[in-house]
């Protein structure tokens, strides 16, 4: 079986992204796996400190195992937006197979600090689990915003992301390059879209030549994600679209069966309203009709 830094590998050699889907129930996770075992590509799966304090840490850990498994299938799980080392041991003992320590909050100084030691300490529980850091500022909540915050100020520099890198140790790099977390208003509408840095990602991807991730994929303009994953983004975030498609779902199933009862009649119809979502975002990340067989 691949690990999750194999599937990296190749995905910077063949010029692909790995798509991340976060997830809070069972309805998302099993659209997640059903877009990516049909279209064979790995997959990403990851839960937020909310999403895992509603799932539970060690339970979406059996979940996605209980799938790698049985079905002989690269699903990873991340453990997303992670703020205490308290909150990533428990992970790493549960089995993530990759952990977002996230203290971009913090002033820089302290944001290496405790990183650097998070590393160390997470490694110790499970030397093969990936440590992805974050700094710059990418706004927060994967939910509909009324406005767009100010990020300007808080794009990554490409000296900054080698310094991090280096002084960490971490695996894997989210930078601040234009993406932001959520969607307006008028995204979810599709009337705006996000547009990236693109010039930034390859200076940054130049300058510390670890894996990049971009956070808060959601609404980004199609060929923004194609010349992003070109300048060497290597994972690929996205949540509030599935989450629109989530709730979209379940409104429509609850109308068209207004005295149904019965919760696996109800909820199908949600899981294809999500695996539309996550499929059309696979084949993007995968370089569409040119899907290598990756699995
Ligand atoms: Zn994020």
């Amino acid at each position: 079986m691949q690990t999750l830094r194999d599937v990296l590998q190749q995905a910077q050699q063949r010029g692909v992204a790995v798509g991340h889907f976060n997830i809070s129930d069972l309805v998302l996770l099993k659209a997640v796996f059903d877009a990516a075992q049909e279209l064979r590509v790995p997959v990403l799966v990851g839960a937020s400190e909310g999403e895992r304090a509603f799932m539970g840490v060690r339970q979406i850990a059996a979940l996605v195992k209980s799938l790698r498994e049985e079905f002989n299938f690269p699903i990873f799980l991340n453990a997303d937006h992670t703020h205490s080392l308290a909150k990533a041991e428990e992970a790493a003992k549960a089995g993530f197979d990759a952990i977002v320590f996230d203290l971009s909050a913090l002033p820089v100084e302290e944001n290496v600090r405790q990183t650097k030691e998070a590393v160390v300490a997470l490694k110790s529980i499970n030397p093969s689990i990936l440590i992805e850091g974050e700094i710059g500022d990418i706004g927060t909540g994967s939910e509909i915003h009324e406005s767009a915050p100010d990020l300007s100020k808080g794009l990554t520099t490409p000296e900054e992301a080698r310094q991090f890198v280096e002084a960490t140790g971490v695996d894997i790099l989210a930078p601040a390059v234009g993406n932001m977390h959520g969607m307006l208003r008028s995204m979810v509408r599709g009337e705006a879209k996000k547009h990236l840095d693109i010039e930034r990602i390859a200076a940054i991807k130049r300058a510390v030549g670890v894996p990049l991730t971009l956070h808060g994929g959601s609404g980004t303009d199609d060929d923004d994600f194609r010349r992003a994953i070109q300048a060497g983004i290597n994972i690929v975030h996205i949540n509030t679209e599935l989450r629109v498609a989530w709730r979209r779902g379940l409104e429509g199933s609850l109308a068209k069966k207004p005295d149904e009862v019965v919760p696996y009649k109800i909820l199908p119809p949600v899981i294809e309203s999500v695996k539309e979502v996550a499929g059309s975002r696979l084949r993007l990340f995968n370089g569409n009709g040119l899907i290598a067989r990756a699995v």
